[in-house]
């Protein structure tokens, strides 16, 4: 389970983390990603998780789709107000390169040729849509520049995913802050160098909490931590909504795949999990759609 804490700095700053292993862990043994990926999706999912946590209601929804025009493809991720995380990825093996300073190079990987869109659905008759370039591939930025250009929200984003020789997320980590518009100049200049000095994001999370990670960095201030939160990577597809896709394909293909292949399977992008139709259960289910019809 990762634990995500809020905290209000010098009443004029929020600043949200996450320590978010697991979430990781959970994707990377979902998908099967390479390091690259892993390092990719991880840092989306930290930032989804983050951007979950600021919903009102846990009803509230959102959808974040990185497309870079790179090697990994689309990454799409969703959280809701509840403190539950999922991804996706196109391309989840893509080989692994090194910058020449040795960090993955997911800026490579991700491609910086495309954008960043966000949708918020928070039960309004339209679901919000913000779309904006992206300026590295390497994620923490992208989203930096997105709510300063889509949000108008003055905000530093840093994110982390640290991994094994085993190809197992050993720490990760992301830190959100917003400032808030009657934020005293001396405060925004000291929190700019504190975020600037935030680098190497997933280290900072080794061994220690979101908490912790707040009260080391900005410790010097009044601190109000206001909510200490769980939050997991949890699919929240069933039964009914996938009984809608096979559906959506009409009986007469939908048996005809269960009868060339033995059984209809539907695999979910986001868990992994199967679902199976034999031909009795496809009949069943239309035979329902066409009772509901009446
Ligand atoms: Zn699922």
């Amino acid at each position: 389970m990762s634990v995500l804490t809020k905290a209000i700095v010098a009443h004029s700053v929020i600043v949200s983390a996450i320590e978010s292993k697991d979430i990781v862990n959970r994707a990377i043994k979902i998908h099967n990603l390479s390091p690259v990926a892993a390092a990719a999706m991880g840092r989306t999912l930290t930032m989804a998780a983050l951007m979950g946590k600021e919903f009102k209601n846990k009803e509230d929804y959102l959808t974040v789709i990185v497309d870079g025009g790179g090697p990994l493809g689309k990454i799409t991720v969703c959280a809701d107000g509840d403190g539950h995380v999922k991804g996706d990825i196109e391309n989840p093996v893509v080989e692994t390169v090194l910058k020449p300073d040795g960090h993955l190079d997911v800026g490579g990987a991700v491609g910086k040729d495309g954008t960043l869109t966000v949708i918020k659905d928070i039960g309004l008759k339209q679901p919000y849509v913000g779309t904006s370039k992206l300026v590295s591939g390497e994620i923490a930025q992208d989203f930096a520049y997105y709510f300063a250009d889509s949000e108008q929200i003055a905000c530093g984003v840093t994110l982390g995913v640290g991994l094994d020789r085993k190809q197992k997320c050993n720490s990760a980590g992301g830190v959100f802050v917003q400032i808030m518009p009657d934020c005293p100049e001396d405060v925004l200049d000291r929190v700019e160098t504190i975020m600037y000095a935030m680098d190497e994001m997933s280290y900072q999370f080794e061994g220690s909490t979101a908490e912790q990670v707040i009260r080391r960095f900005f410790g010097e201030f009044d601190l109000i931590v206001t909510e200490n939160v769980n939050v997991e990577y949890k699919c929240n597809c069933n039964k009914y909504k996938i009984d809608r896709i096979v559906k959506s394909l009409g009986k007469e293909d939908a048996l005809s795949v269960a009868e060339e292949m033995g059984q209809l399977e539907v695999c979910c992008h986001f868990c992994g999990r199967k679902y199976v139709y034999d031909k009795q259960a496809i009949l069943k289910l239309f035979e329902k759609q066409t009772t509901d019809k009446k």
